[in-house]
């Protein structure tokens, strides 16, 4: 950061604060210490009719690759809340009967993904602002090789795991990116 959102002094520093363990932005004239913490991100995994809420991607970053409804939760409300909104604005579908599904850490780009589970309401969606396109898909219809991100491939299979074994379970766990581009799983 360049400039302190507190005072708009430009001589924004890295260094540790007093009491502290680790580097933080401090300003040196007003002296407000700049915390920067992961962020959590909250999705839904809407099912009708053994079918799956699927998004295609209008905005980047894996513009026109395929989703579950999910993004960052705002100031003032719920995971659960942030989750129904997101479905909302990417789908223009409502949820209910949710419940928490899965919980993944993702340390590597310091966010937090809290995904739920529950019905999409009539079976009615279509494109929201960040999508061209919205689907209900079953297994067979994923686009596993087009899906945005590693952690929505974890949750899809994870989902059709359950599925499969008609018992869903709270999953919690890691991802890791590695050195080498892949990806570290670890369930517990
Ligand atoms: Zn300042």
């Amino acid at each position: 950061m360049k400039f302190c959102s507190s005072c708009g002094s430009a001589e924004i520093t890295l260094t540790i604060p007093e009491g502290d363990n680790r580097p933080r932005y401090v300003c040196p004239l007003c002296q407000e210490i700049f915390y920067h913490n992961p962020k959590i991100v909250a999705g839904c995994i809407a099912e009708w009719q053994g079918k799956v809420l699927m998004c295609k991607r209008e905005i980047e970053p894996r513009y026109g690759k395929w989703t579950l409804p999910a993004g960052f939760m705002e100031n003032h409300e719920t995971t659960l809340e942030a989750a129904a909104r997101e479905t909302q604005e990417e789908a223009t579908a409502q949820v209910e009967n949710l419940s928490l599904y899965t919980m993944y850490n993702l340390p590597h780009i310091n966010q937090v993904y809290v995904m739920f589970r529950g019905d999409l309401v009539e079976g009615h969606a279509s494109p929201g602002l960040e999508s061209s396109e919205v689907a209900l898909m079953d297994e067979q219809e994923i686009p596993w090789q087009e899906l945005a991100f590693p952690i929505i491939k974890e949750n899809l299979e994870l989902y059709f795991q359950d599925r499969r074994s008609n018992h869903f379970t709270l999953h919690y766990g890691d991802m890791r990116r590695l050195p080498n581009m892949s990806y570290e799983i670890e369930r517990y």
